[in-house]
């Protein structure tokens, strides 16, 4: 079960940048969502186990260790 990216309740939807978000949180996209630690642009990849981020130099990223070390801020659409 995927978690909601912004407040960890459980997710059904997707926003428009295909990150797992709950209802109340859909319409709100991850402002900078940038790797870590090259600061490149991260891509939304589906997997097994849900999706998930990748750098293309530094490989795969969590949503979870990105919220940890990114600095992530959310702004809410429309
Ligand atoms: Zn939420
Ligand atoms: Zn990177």
């Amino acid at each position: 079960m995927e978690k909601c990216f912004m407040c960890g309740k459980m997710s059904t939807i997707y926003n428009e940048q295909g990150i797992p978000m709950c209802r109340a949180h859909q319409h709100h996209e991850a402002a900078n969502l940038k790797c870590p630690t090259c600061g490149g642009d991260l891509d939304v990849l589906a997997g097994k186990y849900g999706k998930f981020l990748n750098c293309f130099r530094c490989g795969n990223i969590s949503f979870y260790k990105l919220k940890q070390v990114g600095n992530i801020y959310f702004l809410k659409k429309g």
